[in-house]
């Protein structure tokens, strides 16, 4: 079958033969429909410093599908061929305290699937039952691809309440837009997004953000605050970006007394002025990995289904996995917000 693989330990990706992948008694065999690229796939085509450290070539590489059910293991019974499903492509070892403590999330020996192992940019990929999930009628089929990324975005969100408060995302990439859609359908008073891109700052409007500001601009701090209560700062905080400048700028913006989620994952060690920017100002912090098995799940459903959120207009682009090349380019200049690759021929 064709797959996009990382073969060597080099920049780029090629598109491989490979075989169709075996399956175990407890596992499914899933004909990829559409898949969504990620930041990760980024970082692991460009061979920077994290996936040198990470990732083991030979890999099939992508871990946001869905998909078809072709075949399944003999004790599998709560999946049949033509199921429409997409997977939780962190597979814990399903035995460990977290495992069994209802926080596989964050299992010790978990393995990403795309990263640890054999990832969804194929004709086929092969994932324990366990972590497949049935998609509901309903859902359109390129925004169960990217419930990965929708489920760290929710999971991100709903680490506080943010009901009836002030909400700030910092970064409108894919997850952060999600954020923006999810904390304003989650009743928050006010989603105020801070994005130097322009195309993406106004993505943020369209998809919850009520105001949406460029953090090169002058004077920007002191408008945002003039969206909060007394000129505070925001309730809520939601790091999407990553980067050390975007960390900092949610400890300022935050108010005192205020949450302050970090999602986005800066590729070296940031420094903090922790008295000034979270002791004194009693901030409370909250690391956000991956997506909670599966509460969070059940949440990106019934969002959809329930509030009618609709995630389409942040895949800005759909194409052939053949077209891969470009659409990395695309990403890599930060021309592309969701990238869907479709599989089938
Ligand atoms: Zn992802
Ligand atoms: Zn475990």
């Amino acid at each position: 079958m064709p797959a996009l693989v990382k073969a060597e330990s080099a920049r780029g990706m090629d598109l491989k033969q490979v075989p169709i992948p075996e399956i175990g008694k407890t596992d499914v065999l899933i004909r990829v429909q559409k898949t969504g690229i990620c930041g990760t796939d980024v970082h692991i085509f460009q061979w920077d410093a994290w996936a040198a450290g990470r990732v083991k070539p030979p890999l099939v590489v992508g871990h946001e599908f869905v998909g078809v059910v072709e075949r399944v293991g003999e004790a599998v019974e709560e999946f049949k061929p033509g199921d429409i499903v997409s997977g939780e492509g962190h597979i814990g070892c399903g035995h460990c305290y977290f495992c069994r403590t209802g926080q596989g999330h964050i299992c010790r020996t978990m393995k990403i699937i795309g990263v640890d192992r054999n990832g969804c940019f194929a004709h086929y990929i092969s994932m324990p039952q366990v972590n497949v999930w049935r998609v509901k009628p309903g859902i359109p089929h390129e925004v169960a691809a990217i419930f990965d990324p929708y489920g760290n975005a929710m999971h991100t969100v709903m680490a506080q309440p943010v009901n009836g408060r002030t909400v700030a995302v910092i970064g409108a990439g894919a997850i952060g837009l999600m954020a923006c859609a999810i904390a304003r359908a989650a009743g928050a008073l006010q989603v105020l997004v801070v994005e130097p891109q322009e195309h993406k700052r106004k993505l943020a409007l369209e998809t919850g953000g009520g105001f949406a500001f460029d953090p090169r601009e002058e004077g920007w701090e002191q408008s945002f605050r003039g969206h909060t209560p007394d000129e505070i700062g925001a309730d809520v905080v939601l790091e999407m970006s990553g980067s050390a400048a975007g960390i900092h700028t949610a400890f300022k913006m935050v108010r005192p007394g205020g949450d302050v989620a970090l999602l986005g994952i800066p590729p070296t060690a940031v420094g903090l002025n922790l008295a000034e920017e979270i002791i004194f100002k009693a901030v409370t912090v909250r690391g956000i990995n991956g997506r909670l098995m599966f509460q969070t799940w059940y949440q990106c459903e019934r969002f959809l289904l329930d509030h009618k959120l609709d995630l389409r207009p942040l895949i800005t682009h759909q194409c052939s996995y053949r077209d891969y090349l470009d659409a990395f380019d695309l990403l890599e200049k930060g021309q592309a917000v969701k990238i869907v690759l479709n599989w089938e021929e």
